[in-house]
């Protein structure tokens, strides 16, 4: 079939199989041509088929040769729709991996489930034996608990409203939104979908089971951004979450002996998640154009090959004063903060394209979902159906 992209609100319902590869190639050839890292050999990603997870699992893969196990809740394609960009990337991811020689199996279910943990387990002891880094970048809208009940998170502010500006994605205009406070209930259920227990529950499954090596490594992925965004974020309900998982952390550190657990503090990108936060997006536009101006944009592959050579596996590795690891440094320097924030005052309808990258924004938006690469004939048809090969 010809393969557009079909826009709902800040999701595409389309992806394009050639162009998804070719976000992975680009990714990969990004990683080959930096330095290799002494990292790790047997990773397990968890939230491995889009954004911060894939640049991982490409960055485990690429700079540390490691063999990897993806944990992807993805769909193929049916009847007339397109299989999702993150099935279409692991499809792509794993073609690349077996041509340059290296092991990639991927799991498609519920992470969050007790079943795939258990599939997991079952398949580290079968191929691999253990597993030395756990990366833990699940980002979702919700979460089925062990008694079958579901609990949705929600990105709200706590305690008082938040009125600020944003941009409405679909008329590229600028306008004020004001954010509500989340319930005592929202906050405890956005806990419990984006904190820290099932990641806890990860490494009990797989420390458990014996197949966590000594000295292994678990990093899950945060944000801390500037002032303008933290009701909504930082101290908004989902701040709330990514404290527990904070906290989680320094529980796994000490209630595993032998494991280290990290926090990364990651930098704000166009991602599927992130394009559902109010405000969040105006301020990334706006970032972009900044750190591109300066020279110090990244994306995510940028982003993960320094969180894995230059912090994880560093013989130093640099903590902040709370102990995370920040490779949000770039974005949080005070002189791009400072350009961001008189951009931020500036920012109207009248002044969108002088004070924010919008075409930058909306090339990462539909990159991610396989569409606006050169070279690739989008008027031809190509077929939907893709297989990922260790998938049967
Ligand atoms: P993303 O939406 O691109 O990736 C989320 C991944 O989780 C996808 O691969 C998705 O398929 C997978 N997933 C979701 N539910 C799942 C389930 N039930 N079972 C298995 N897999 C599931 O999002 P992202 O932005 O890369 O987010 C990853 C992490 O990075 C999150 O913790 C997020 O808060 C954090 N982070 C994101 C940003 C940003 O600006 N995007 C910045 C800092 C930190």
């Amino acid at each position: 079939m010809i393969i557009e992209p079909k826009t709902r609100g800040f999701i595409c319902t389309t992806a394009h199989p050639s162009g998804c590869a070719e976000a992975v190639r680009e990714q990969i050839d990004y990683v080959k041509s930096q330095p290799k890292t002494e990292g790790t050999k047997k990773a397990l990603i968890l939230g491995a088929s889009t954004g911060y997870g894939l640049a991982s699992r490409i960055a485990a893969a690429y700079s540390c040769g490691a063999a990897t196990l993806g944990v992807i809740f993805d769909k193929p394609a049916s009847g007339s729709r397109t299989a999702s960009a993150g099935w279409y990337n692991t499809a792509a991811f794993e073609r690349f991996a077996a041509a340059d020689g290296l092991y990639a199996k991927t799991l498609n279910g519920d992470a969050f489930s007790k079943e795939m943990k258990e599939q997991v387990v079952e398949l580290i002891k079968r191929d691999l034996g253990q597993v030395d880094l756990v990366v833990y970048s699940l980002a979702s809208p919700r979460r089925t608990l062990a008694n079958n009940t579901t609990v949705s998170s929600v990105l709200k502010t706590v305690g008082a409203p938040y009125t600020n500006k944003t941009i409405d994605l679909k008329t590229n205009k600028i306008s004020e939104i004001t954010v509500e406070p989340a319930t005592e209930q929202e906050i405890a259920d956005t806990i419990a979908v984006m904190g820290g227990e099932d990641w806890e529950d990860w490494v009990a499954a797989l420390s458990g089971a014996g197949v966590l090596a000594p000295g292994a490594v678990t990093v899950a992925y945060s944000y801390i951004g500037p002032e303008v965004t933290h009701p909504m974020y930082l101290n908004g309900s989902i701040g709330m979450a990514k404290k527990h998982l904070f906290e989680t952390s320094l529980k796994i550190s000490k209630m595993y002996p032998g494991v280290k657990a990290y926090i990364s503090v990651n930098k704000a990108l166009v991602t599927q998640s992130s394009a559902a936060i109010p405000i969040v997006p105006l301020y990334i536009s706006i970032l972009y154009k900044v750190m591109k101006e300066k020279g110090l944009h990244e994306g995510c592959i940028e982003q993960m090959t320094r969180l894995f050579h230059d912090r994880l596996y560093a013989s130093n590795i640099l903590l902040d004063s709370e102990g995370r690891i920040r490779v949000d440094d770039y974005e949080m320097k005070p002189d791009i903060q400072s350009a961001v924030s008189v951009l931020w005052e500036k920012v109207s309808d009248l002044t969108l394209e002088d004070c924010c990258d919008i075409e930058g924004y909306w090339d990462d938006f539909f990159r991610m979902f396989g569409f606006r690469y050169d070279g690739i004939d989008y008027a031809k048809d190509v077929d939907a159906n893709v297989s990922i090969p260790s998938i049967v």
